[in-house]
């Protein structure tokens, strides 16, 4: 499963993470996209949405995670 081409390394171990979701539900539902090494079980948290009831319709609020984030990158190219 690759990102541009790249599949993404856990920064501990350098295996392929994965590309996973996950949702929460509790007073609202709270979805997380993030990667998470299989190994090890690092993770590396890419974004987050809440999905809040507002009347008729769904608010939903996105946070990007824009802090300083490292992945290790390997080119899918190289490898056969
Ligand atoms: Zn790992």
């Amino acid at each position: 499963m690759g990102v541009w081409g790249y599949e993404v390394l856990c920064p501990r171990c350098r295996t392929s993470m994965e590309y996973m979701s996950e949702v929460e539900r509790g007073g609202e539902v709270v979805v997380s996209y993030f990667y998470r090494c299989p190994a090890c079980g690092f993770r590396v948290l890419d974004e987050r949405v809440a999905v809040k009831g507002l009347g008729d319709g769904l608010l939903l609020e996105v946070h990007r995670h824009t802090g300083r984030r490292l992945l290790v990158l390997k080119s899918l190219r190289a490898s056969s």
